[in-house]
């Protein structure tokens, strides 16, 4: 049986809620290498909700230190269009003051390791996260518009530093093979302790959106597919519809069935809770995730004339120059993209979506 912890909070008493998740899932701290690993997406404030809040994982690295000594990293790859700048990336948001002296760009060092997957037979992974005797993962309760919620498992594709992730996302070619393929990098890791920031939570059109949704809530567990059928269920969601889950069971990584989780604390659907646009539209929504992720048809970006502020960001940064200006608005040349999804995470106004 898994267990899934559900704690009230908030960002000034996020403490109570992180010492009890360590008080349910003990991990052994003293005199080993611990990974703290929060979600970096990219440069952003605090505020945006893009990242795990610093409030979090200053809490983590209080409770991780009171059972030292121990040698503490904290670190990430922040994704695509932010790899060159990890510390930067830590700066803005407010986490490199939370990490203190135990800040490290883990980027800087990898190691290639074989990957199971039909993708690629090999890829690096930052070195910090091979050494580490305990790897604690700090997720954030977003969506996403690729796996529909971004939780414990895809946090684990951030140790795949530099331009490994666009490669992957290109090779993948279409939602079902990059849920797959996430599945496939956190097999090589997985991580020991998830406390998820869901204090203040993402809906609509995640990782990136400007839909905040205030959840008040810190999740915690031993078992990522048990945290991320959880997290769906309060989105209203049934795991069994995602395919990552699907995925990361059937390689015996964990189980989503309500009755092999027990749940402390209260699980509660968020009403009306948005999710990532899903084209079958109205209906059963399973099959409408079902079709969207064993979608044959690649996704594009495609920027919203309302939103688009004709800044041109996303054209400068798009890595295969597939972007151009046209009438102030960014178009797409399908033939050129990579799919990579840059775009849609560094836009400013949050305009761009996945068509
Ligand atoms: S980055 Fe966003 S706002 Fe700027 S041009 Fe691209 S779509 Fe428009
Ligand atoms: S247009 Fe395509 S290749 Fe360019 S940044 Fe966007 S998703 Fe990536």
């Amino acid at each position: 049986m898994h267990r899934v912890m559900i704690e009230e909070a908030s960002y000034d008493n996020c403490r109570e809620a992180v010492n009890r998740a360590f008080d349910l899932f003990p991990v052994r701290i003293r005199d080993r290498r611990v990974l703290v690993k929060p979600n970096v997406l990219r440069s952003s404030e605090a505020e945006e909700g893009i990242v795990t809040h610093p409030a979090v994982l200053r809490a983590v690295i209080e409770r991780v230190e009171s059972e030292g000594p121990a040698r503490i990293v904290v670190g990430d790859n922040p994704g695509l269009v932010s790899y060159g700048a990890n510390e930067a990336c830590f700066r803005r948001t407010g986490l490199l003051e939370a990490a203190g002296d135990y800040y490290q760009n883990i980027g800087n060092e990898a190691e290639e390791v074989a990957l199971d997957s039909e993708l690629a037979e090999r890829v690096s992974v930052s070195r910090a996260v091979l050494e580490a005797d305990v790897v604690i993962s700090l997720p954030k309760f977003k969506t996403h518009g690729l796996t529909i919620l971004t939780g414990g498992i895809k946090n684990s594709y951030g140790i795949l530093p530099g331009a490994q992730k666009a490669r992957l996302h290109r090779l993948a070619g279409n939602p079902a093979r990059f849920n797959d393929v996430i599945v496939d990098v956190f097999r090589l890791r997985p991580p020991d302790l998830f406390i998820l920031d869901a204090v203040i939570g993402m809906e609509g059109n995640g990782p990136a959106s400007s839909d905040l949704r205030p959840i008040g809530r810190i999740l915690a567990s031993d078992n990522g597919v048990a945290l991320d059928a959880v997290m769906a269920r309060m989105m209203g969601l049934d795991p069994a519809a995602l395919r990552f889950l699907e995925t990361a069971r059937r390689h015996g990584l964990g189980d989503f069935a309500p009755e092999t989780i027990d749940v402390i604390g209260r699980l509660e659907v968020i009403p009306g809770f948005k999710l990532p646009h899903l084209d079958a539209g109205a209906g059963n929504l399973s099959s409408a995730i079902q079709e969207l992720l064993h979608s044959r048809t690649v996704l594009r970006p495609e920027a919203d004339p309302d939103s688009c502020t004709g800044c041109g960001t996303c054209v400068d940064q798009c890595p295969v120059s597939a972007l151009v200006m046209t009438d102030d608005l960014p178009v797409v040349d399908k033939e050129l993209c990579i799919t990579c999804f840059c775009c849609q995470e560094i836009c400013p106004e949050k305009a761009i979506t996945l068509k």
